[in-house]
């Protein structure tokens, strides 16, 4: 995925528990828009655009993140919002 954007990014919030291979056995509460409309430039430099929801929109929400530099643990709810992975 090239110079991916997001975009229609849902009122409705869920609400999740997410984990990162950034801080492996650590468990961070959090809320990501439901939905969000992803546009991108694929491997023949054709434009995408993908329509997500729940998960795939959680995930997708998670990675556009580190490439703003912010981290699951900056979007903490509040500080009883981490855990370790039993
Ligand atoms: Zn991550």
């Amino acid at each position: 995925m090239y110079n991916p954007e997001l975009s229609n990014m849902s009122e409705e919030l869920i609400e999740l528990w997410d984990d990162c291979m950034c801080f492996p056995n650590l468990l961070v509460r959090l809320k990501r828009h439901r939905s969000i409309t992803l546009t991108f430039l694929d491997e023949n430099w054709e434009p995408q655009t993908w329509n997500l929801k729940d998960d795939l929109s959680e995930l997708i929400q998670h990675e556009y993140d580190h490439l703003e530099g912010i981290l699951a643990t900056q979007r903490a709810i509040d500080d009883k919002s981490f855990k370790w992975r039993a």
